[in-house]
């Protein structure tokens, strides 16, 4: 029998209320009550023990990016950031747009991954906005959601209809909030710093548009739809108040929107551009505000590899994104460091609410449930180093910052996949 007792650790498991030291066991790839007499013994004396947690928005880049990242090294940093499960994104090449290609990211992900991988679709053929993809025959081929990420459909008629049908397959909608004619060839936050760079602006309203559309269309088709990676002031704001209205809405924070600024451009370094951008003090404060209260219930990383010669380009020119697997928990740690919000408050946000919004059977540490578990060190100190990434990509604004927080352990199915 496979079995494992993590003994006197702080479990915390949100979706049992439950936060007090206490032994969890696991046998056969579940967690049970007891533990057999045979079990391995992991000490978590002052560790917490939590559900697995989850990404919902990573970029594992296969099919056609493998020179970025593959599913074996996208989910070894994931792995290896405390993640046990993620969800992947839909842009890589072909898009994940037919089952086919639904199939074949499954079964890469059976052969090569290190964590439980589940695929979105897209809403649109070849993400390109313009006719709708196979919503149902997606849905069978076993997506967990939809989504045009890294586009966005401009097409307000187009993107009722498809959340019409993402409704009737059951499946929630995801959305990447981007007004193509407010943004057009924008590359950082239009502001100051946009102004004093010299940098074609990518301004905040871009983003509430769209925002403010979903909020519209999950209301009138009462259906869920869940914004993507939200980095300004007032689409918090927009989703704090139609949440509170009961409209089927949520927001997704990423760690570097709370941690960083457009400030932070002024050497160029394209290990700060991304989509959408860093942007003001004001809407950095905002987003951690957002995640303070719950109108942000979903923490992601938006993890997305890019080679160092796609990178090292003028800034124009160099593709968005950043790695952001393996430095996702500390620097959403510092929100408790910061007593911003409590320990179990953060952990829901990696476990019972991404696993509600997609309907995975993960995130909680129920007797029979998955035994899927992260042991984190809380008052670890370390230092990110990107040359020692299992990522193929090196894009980071993190590297050489010192973070508190960190995994120790991660178990997926009652095997440690990644241990310090
Ligand atoms: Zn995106």
């Amino acid at each position: 029998m496979n079995a494992t007792v993590i003994k006197n650790g702080r479990i915390i498991d949100p979706a049992n209320q439950r936060d007090a030291v206490g032994d969890l066991a696991i046998a056969n790839g579940r967690i049970v009550a007891d533990p057999p007499a045979d079990a391995t013994v992991i000490d978590a004396r002052g560790r917490i023990v939590a559900p697995g947690l989850i990404d919902i928005h990573v970029h594992l880049r296969e099919p056609g990016g493998a020179d970025k990242e593959t599913i074996a090294s996208g989910t070894r940093c994931a792995a290896a950031g405390g993640f046990t499960t993620v969800v992947c994104m839909p842009n890589t090449a072909p898009a994940a747009d037919t089952p086919g290609t639904i199939a074949y990211i499954r079964q890469r992900a059976v052969e090569a991954a290190a964590v439980n991988v589940f695929t979105t679709g897209a809403i649109t053929r070849d993400l390109a906005g313009e006719e709708m993809a196979p919503i149902g025959s997606l849905q069978r081929a076993g997506v967990v959601a939809i989504t045009d990420d890294g586009h966005c459909v401009q097409n307000n008629d187009l993107m009722r209809r498809a959340v019409r049908y993402a409704r009737m397959f059951e499946l929630p909608v995801m959305d990447h909030c981007q007004d193509y004619d407010l943004v057009r060839d924008g590359v950082m936050h239009e502001g100051y710093w946009s102004l004093v760079l010299g940098l074609e602006g990518w301004p905040a309203i871009g983003e509430d548009v769209i925002v403010a559309r979903n909020i519209l269309l999950a209301e009138t088709i009462d259906w869920f739809i869940h914004c993507q990676h939200i980095s300004s002031a007032r689409s918090v704001e927009l989703i704090r108040r139609a949440r509170a209205r009961g409209i089927k809405i949520s927001g997704e924070a990423c760690p570097h929107h709370f941690t960083l600024t457009d400030e932070a451009l002024q050497g160029y370094d394209t290990n700060f551009k991304m989509n959408p951008p860093l942007r003001s003090e004001e809407d950095r404060q905002a987003v951690r505000a957002g995640v303070a209260d719950g109108t942000l219930s979903i923490i992601a990383s938006d993890h997305a590899p890019h080679c160092p010669h796609e990178k090292e380009v003028e800034f124009d020119h160099a593709p968005f994104g950043i790695l952001g697997l393996e430095t996702e928990l500390a620097l959403s740690w510092d929100l408790v460091v910061q007593k911003e919000l409590s320990a179990s408050a953060l952990i829901e946000k990696f476990t019972t609410n991404p696993a509600a919004l997609l309907r995975l059977d993960k995130g909680t540490l129920s007797v029979g449930a998955d035994a899927d578990v992260t042991i984190i060190d809380p008052a670890h100190e370390w230092t990110y180093d990107v040359s020692q990434s299992a990522s193929k990509s090196r894009n980071t604004p993190f590297n050489g910052r010192k973070l508190v927080g960190k995994a120790v352990t991660t178990i997926v199915g009652g095997n440690v996949v990644w241990s310090e």
